[in-house]
């Protein structure tokens, strides 16, 4: 049999062009002896093959075992076909078929082969700082419109040099119709411009770039997605001055070194971790801080962790090249005015970054998409997603079951959306929170450009139930203008679906959510935040929640998390002793206007919030009396956490309800005991994990159900998570975290779309 001659047809889908695919199955091919040819369609890559039996078994063998590193495939279909003499094995013309799609890869980092070229002096790209091939370089933030071919990137106007050209046409090169292929000769350059003035070209603009580093100046980065802010992050006063003129309150910076050695001077760095930030991805990864991190505090004000990523395409190498002098961490924050969404367009930024950077960086590729960096945490040794964007985006998610062409608009904070066609869900890059002109018409913008890219024309529309989001009124305009059907989503039952999709859980089969977070609006008008859901998909009943209590000021009260300690002891009628910090954070007629407001409950609108139960705690052992970013002051009170504490607060829970008025005496007495804000903090995220299993097993008892679902942006908190996680599974659950999608906002459009999908029955 296997000396026989056969013919062959396998049909690829996934991520298989734009990634050195089919040079890859023409060199196999060739390789083993067989004829044929291959040719991109929308689905995917042909291949027909003719030889003998044993190379096409050996050619499948290979073709699952070792595609290119790029390629992700979702399916290899393979059937016998007549045997034809052809000669030789071709590389056949693509055709764009209308109304199709085909999935297209998000921006991968410089591999191993293009670091290699890149810092050798034999080769002709030799410090080229744009140099890619088919297995690395920009994708998703190059590519105006597909086909992905070159005229439609904005590479277009480089025209290829003969040499260029040449490795482009080969199919057998590493180049083989790698679209962004250039090199010194034909493609995009480097300048450093300062004061309006350009001040070095080529390696002259990266020394310049460099030397100003050295001097503690700030520099801008224009790099893959977006504008960087670079410092040398060990001088003190840079930091600062950067923290100053970026007028970024408190928020974490991140960090960039040329290698994980360099990192591993700051932060505790293990394989996992060392493989997440060499993947291709290259995200930005949390680590645990040393102890003796020599780092300036203000790099990352009161974090146990710092952001870490490996320098992702070949011009961050050059600028991080370790040489004597020069620092071997540089800050690389976003490049942006605090709340503003990252600059990515070259006038733009230097409008609107001139106040912060010295000087520029920049280069003449444009970047179509804004693409922020990713960032995850290690969780059991895989990543887990505080922000899916540059190196996943525009990736699907895979779902079990078909669905028809939905558009789900996402929340207000963090926001991404989502699209579906067949098995796909194309989660959007990090859109960022839409409260400002900016900010939305990228949302907007980018819904087109989605639409475009993958040939998606919604048929429904899914938003939040928030009237006032504008996610919501973006969704509710479109529906009525295009006659769509409509579907607003209730936020935590999108976060439950959300997770379940993540995990590619069945229908219709119930599960136990524990759905915490800050804001969402609930069924009643209310702000849900601490909810206990059961259900699926298709609908959710609200078993148990979280005690109500008023948010005096209401949105504007977040912030001030003394507030917010204040309500909660009010709701629980506990004493406002003098000496409680957030007691200490008002005067005396401050502390009476807001006794009053509660009383009467003038503009006190009643929350369930998990986030604002996390303010309070924060609050009152004197963690944190104004937050300057979102979320702060939980992310405070989890690094303030006591590894060693096992004791744990208790929750009464009474009918729907879980009860705080307990806890919130028991810190007061144990605040009274002088006993430490490390071992509050610890017992009550014990307490709290202690409060989900009690849950879980009522509803258990109810219901049987024993699969538990953890969603919303209180899931970020890593030690919850473990813990809650352990005693679940100690009990008898099995539990679902999230590991594709953000169990934040920034997955929630996932979760709106399913359950659109699921309410209308189009699955
Ligand atoms: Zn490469
Ligand atoms: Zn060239
Ligand atoms: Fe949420």
């Amino acid at each position: 049999m296997n000396d026989m001659l056969a013919g062959l047809k396998i049909s690829v889908s996934g991520i298989v062009q734009g990634v050195g695919f089919r040079p890859f199955v023409y060199g196999t091919a060739t390789r083993f002896n067989l004829s044929g040819s291959v040719w991109n369609t929308s689905k995917g890559v042909e291949i027909e093959l003719f030889g003998l039996q044993a190379n096409l078994d050996q050619f499948l063998t290979e073709l699952t075992a070792h595609p290119p590193v790029l390629a992700r495939i979702d399916q290899i279909e393979s059937f016998p076909i007549d045997y034809q003499d052809v000669p030789g094995f071709s590389i056949k013309d693509s055709l764009a078929e209308e109304g199709q799609f085909l999935p297209v890869s998000p921006d991968m980092s410089i591999c191993p082969d293009c670091l290699h070229e890149l810092f050798d002096p034999k080769n002709r790209r030799y410090r080229y700082p744009f140099i890619n091939c088919t297995n690395c370089g920009p994708r998703f933030s190059i590519i105006k419109n597909i086909p992905y071919d070159r005229p439609l990137t904005t590479m277009a106007e480089f025209k290829l040099c003969p040499a260029c050209q040449a490795e482009y046409d080969d199919p057998l090169d590493r180049r083989f119709h790698a679209q962004p292929v250039a090199c010194p000769d034909c493609g995009p350059r480097v300048q450093f411009i300062a004061q309006g003035q350009i001040i070095g070209k080529f390696e002259g603009a990266i020394s310049t770039a460099r030397q100003f580093l050295i001097d503690g100046k700030i520099i801008a980065v224009k790099g893959l997605g977006g504008y960087h802010l670079a410092c040398d992050a060990s001088n003190a006063e840079a930091v600062q001055r950067l923290r100053d003129r970026k007028k970024r309150s408190d928020r974490p910076f991140a960090l960039m070194s040329f290698d994980p050695d360099a990192i591993r001077k700051y932060c505790e760095l293990n394989d996992a971790e060392t493989a997440t930030l060499q993947s291709p991805q290259h995200p930005i990864v949390l680590l645990p801080r040393k102890e003796d991190c020599p780092l300036p505090e203000s790099i990352a004000p009161v974090q146990t962790h710092l952001g870490f990523m490996l320098p992702y395409t070949p011009l961050h190498y050059l600028l991080l090249e370790p040489d004597e002098g020069f620092p071997d961490v540089l800050v690389m924050t976003s490049g942006n005015l605090s709340d503003e969404p990252i600059a990515y367009e070259d006038e733009d930024a230097r409008i609107r970054l001139s106040g912060i950077a010295d000087g520029f960086l920049v280069h003449n590729r444009e970047i179509h998409m804004r693409v922020d960096d990713s960032v995850v945490r290690l969780v059991e040794q895989k990543p887990y997603f505080m922000r899916r964007s540059r190196g996943y985006a525009p990736d699907p998610i895979i779902l079990n079951d078909k669905v028809s062409e939905i558009l789900a608009c996402g929340a207000e904070l963090k926001n991404t959306f989502c699209l579906s066609l067949d098995h796909y869900a194309f989660l959007s890059h990090h859109i960022g929170d839409l409260e400002n002109y900016e900010t939305l018409s990228s949302f907007e913008n980018g819904i087109v450009h989605f639409q475009n890219l993958f040939r998606i024309k919604p048929k429904m529309i899914a938003a939040d139930l928030h009237p006032e989001y504008l996610s919501t009124k973006y969704a509710v305009e479109r529906a009525c203008k295009e006659e769509l059907p409509l579907v607003q989503v209730q936020h935590h039952h999108a976060h439950l679906a959300s997770c379940l999709a993540d995990n590619h859980y069945p229908a219709n089969q119930n599960v136990i959510g524990l759905i915490f977070d800050g804001t969402g609006y609930g069924t009643d008008g209310a702000i849900w935040g601490g909810e206990v859901l059961v259900g699926s998909y298709g609908s959710v009943e609200r078993r148990f929640h979280l005690a109500e209590t008023s948010l005096p000021g209401g949105d504007s009260a977040i912030r001030n998390t003394s507030k917010i300690a204040l309500s909660q002891l009010f709701s629980a009628e506990l004493p406002w002793y003098e000496d409680l910090p957030p007691v200490l954070s008002f005067n005396s007629q401050e502390l009476e206007i807001l006794k009053t407001q509660l009383t009467n409950r003038i503009n006190c609108p009643k929350t369930t919030s998990m986030g604002r139960l996390f303010d309070a705690v924060a609050s009152l052992i004197g963690i944190r009396q104004i937050a300057t970013y979102e979320g702060q002051a939980a992310i405070e009170l989890e690094n303030a956490c006591d590894p060693d504490e096992n004791h744990a607060y208790s929750f009464r829970i009474k009918a729907d309800t879980i009860e705080t008025a307990e806890l919130f005496d028991h810190i007061l007495l144990n605040l009274r005991m002088g006993i430490s804000s490390n071992t509050i903090a610890a017992r009550f995220h014990n307490g709290l994990a202690k409060m989900c299993l009690e849950v879980c097993q009522t509803i258990q008892g109810e219901s049987g159900l024993q699969t538990v679902a953890l969603s919303g942006g209180v899931w970020q908190n890593i030690t919850l998570l473990n813990k809650t996680t352990a005693l679940l599974r100690y009990n008898g659950f099995s539990v679902l975290q999230h590991h594709q999608v953000p169990a934040n906002d920034g997955g929630i459009a996932l979760g709106q779309l399913m359950v659109a999908a699921a309410a209308k029955g189009l699955k």
